[in-house]
């Protein structure tokens, strides 16, 4: 589902962000990726969503080798990706339901369509009594929930997360890892970065570690007793 061929991503500052990285995840896996802050994960993350571009290598998603994809076709590949943020960026002026909608109304889904399927993203986080409020009636755990249910409501076959549980006490990381464990659980390619290794530990899935834009290990914990 992904591969990178050994990327290299140099920003305009000079920096190397990512230095010749190499590795694939197949459909349906759930991996991490980690690291110190500046490490490199964003950039990785970016590099799949197509919100930058590789320095030198290859990216293939999807079996689509992204140097092929023009500017103009960057929307369409985004679609093919639920994207989930550690500031969430829901929109306050709008409902539960309405955010989560976005994705779909974008997509021209139809009425009827939108409503079941919103309905079913918001069940599958635990939210649908919340549907109408709004996001800032909602903590944090909960706006972040609403978060996952907007990137996952057009049934990507990939997702990735940029520290999606950086501001959230550690029983609420869990909760929202093992949300995502369940996507992975059913076909869908889920990439996470996250720096919070006592969390990766527990959830035993492959974790790819990035020091200084190198990738140094590839491995997958053992699960604790
Ligand atoms: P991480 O997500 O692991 O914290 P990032 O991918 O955000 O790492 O950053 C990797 C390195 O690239 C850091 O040194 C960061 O300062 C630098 N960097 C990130 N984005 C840019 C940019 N747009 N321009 C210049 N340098 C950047
Ligand atoms: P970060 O919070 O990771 O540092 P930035 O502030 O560098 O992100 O984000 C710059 C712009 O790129 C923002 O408009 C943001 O919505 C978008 N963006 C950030 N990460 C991604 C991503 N992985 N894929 C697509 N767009 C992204």
């Amino acid at each position: 589902m992904i591969r990178f061929d050994n990327v290299s991503k140099r920003y305009l500052t000079g920096l190397d962000a990512l230095a010749e990285v190499s590795f694939e995840i197949e459909a349906g896996e759930m991996a991490f990726v980690t690291g110190h802050s500046g490490a490199g994960k964003s950039t990785l993350l970016k590099l799949v969503s197509l919100a930058e571009r590789p320095t030198r290598g290859y990216v293939t998603v999807n079996q689509r080798e992204l140097a092929r994809v023009r500017r103009r076709g960057i929307p369409q590949h985004r679609r093919g990706i639920g994207m989930v943020f550690q500031d969430h960026r829901l929109l306050t002026d709008r409902s539960v339901f309405d955010n989560v909608a976005l994705p779909l109304l974008i997509a021209g889904t139809s009425r009827t369509e939108t409503a079941k399927r919103v309905r079913a993203a918001l069940d599958k986080v635990g939210l649908l009594a919340r549907e109408k409020a709004s996001p800032l009636a909602l903590s944090t755990g909960e706006q972040q929930r609403v978060g996952i249910a907007r990137a996952i409501v057009a049934k990507p076959p990939l997702i990735i997360a940029d520290e999606p549980t950086g501001n959230l006490d550690p029983q609420l990381s869990l909760e929202i890892m093992n949300l995502f464990a369940e996507f992975g659980a059913v076909g869908t390619t889920v990439l996470i970065a996250s720096h919070d290794l006592l969390l990766l530990k527990r959830m035993h899935k492959r974790v790819l570690v990035l020091d200084h834009g190198r990738l140094v290990d590839d491995y997958r914990p053992v699960r604790a007793a």
